[in-house]
């Protein structure tokens, strides 16, 4: 079986959103094992869409929409499929009922045009809605398979995932599943992940690995096909071991957990609490810290410290070592993150001290950065980062680099 996703809507052509609905649907297809061919964008124009259909219909077996199943005047998916299939549309009874219930539920009035909503394709399965009103269809005619989505990710992603893939599978009469598991790493780069799992990429088939890289991090995706979900678990489990032995010391999560979080767990599971200088994040790392829940019981709070006069006065940094070595020095950052922790009172002090670019600043090069990190009863560190991004890539960079520090050290 293969695809052609093809998304409706005039705003995705004038640029004003991303077509991010095709991205979500392919990515859950490549899992499902379904080849995409084609993506297709088209305006809330019927004639296009119906021609658009007509050429997919060619070449492809499943023709997956989304947008365009709302109640207004610009909607229009639903009606023209329908004329392209010459098929009808009836009012589904269950769609109609829980779009009362959402009025209700909501403490609004319901317009005749939101009734539109409860239409389908005759003859078609209703995926349910449990995160809007619009349902979903799908339906089989003259051998091809189309599916229907609304177009708001909030409401076709559950849909699809928990309705609309099970769907295609019973199509397939896939009687196999497929479980995937997606392990995240830091520190390491994509090419060096790659040839370290070189062998092991290329002889294992089930479970699969694919390597991802974005915004600083590698992710390796296992997927795993079986009839057992206890069988596809252990399969992930075996081949999650032997990556793990060979660059574990770079992993810090599955799926989507973040660095943040598994650095704030870390030092919450532990009781610690912490403290932060930063100057060239600006206060970043704190806003990362206190947008996970709980964030109180570690973060006690910080300084930015952007100048060396604030350095100096509020974090005591010594005159000399500013002359001797500049801001962006170990030193400095040993200091700033031993003396943070004093004033704050906290079992850890970290700091970010470095030159975010784009010039070249305190005779160091745009991208030079100490972390240091300063730890009640051990020896703090500095640790030196080469970055070679723009400025806020950087930026960014160095507070995903903390994280990873903390990470490592207390895990
Ligand atoms: P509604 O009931 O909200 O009108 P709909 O099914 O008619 O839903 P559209 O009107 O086409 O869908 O789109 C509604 C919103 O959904 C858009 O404004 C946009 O924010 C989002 N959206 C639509 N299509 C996509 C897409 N392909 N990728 C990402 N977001 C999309
Ligand atoms: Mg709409």
């Amino acid at each position: 079986m293969n695809a052609e996703i093809i998304a409706v809507g005039s705003e995705l052509l004038l640029g004003q959103i991303a077509n991010t609905n095709a991205q979500y649907i392919s990515e859950q297809l490549a899992e499902a094992g379904v080849n995409v061919y084609y993506h297709t964008t088209v305006g809330d124009n019927p004639v296009r869409l119906k021609q658009a259909i007509e050429i997919a219909r060619k070449r492809a077996d499943l023709l997956i929409f989304t947008g365009g199943l709302g109640p207004t005047k610009d909607d229009l998916t639903k009606e023209t499929i329908a004329s392209s299939l010459g098929t009808g549309l009836s009012m589904d009874g269950d769609a109609l009922e829980s779009i009362k219930a959402y009025f209700i539920k909501t403490n609004r009035l319901m317009t005749p045009n939101n009734e539109k909503q409860a239409l389908i394709l005759a003859g078609s399965d209703v995926l349910k809605n449990e995160f809007g009103m619009a349902p979903g269809m799908y339906i089989k005619k003259e051998g091809k398979s189309y599916m229907l989505l609304p177009g708001p990710p909030s409401e076709m992603r559950p849909m699809f995932r928990k309705y609309g893939i099970p769907a295609i599978l019973h199509t397939l009469k896939r009687k196999e599943i497929i479980y995937s598991r997606v392990l995240r790493f830091f520190g390491i780069g994509e090419a060096q992940l790659e040839t370290d799992l070189e062998e092991l990429i290329d002889t294992q088939t089930n479970p699969t690995i694919a390597p991802l890289a974005g915004d600083g991090e590698v992710t390796l995706r296992l997927t795993a096909k079986h009839e057992s979900k206890d069988i596809a678990g252990s399969l992930l489990d075996a081949v999650e071991e032997k990556i793990l032995d060979l660059v574990g010391e770079y992993f810090y999560g599955y799926d989507h957990d973040s660095l943040v979080e598994a650095g704030m767990s870390a030092l919450k599971d532990k009781g610690l609490t912490l403290s932060c200088a930063e100057s060239l994040t600006g206060g970043l790392f704190q806003s990362e810290a206190a947008s996970i829940p709980g964030a109180s019981a570690v973060l006690k709070g910080g300084v930015v410290c952007y100048q060396d006069e604030v350095k100096k006065r509020v974090l005591s940094v010594q005159e000399s070592t500013l002359k001797m070595y500049s801001a962006v020095s170990e030193q400095c950052a040993i200091e700033l993150a031993e003396n943070v922790r004093v004033l704050f009172s906290s079992d850890i002090g970290i700091s970010f001290t470095g030159v975010a670019g784009p010039d070249d600043h305190y005779g160091k090069k745009a991208g030079t950065v100490w972390v240091g990190l300063a730890v009640k009863n051990r020896p703090a560190k500095g640790f030196l980062l080469n970055l070679a991004g723009g400025r806020n890539a950087n930026r960014k960079r160095t507070a995903k680099y903390g994280w990873h520090y903390l990470l490592k050290e207390f895990t």
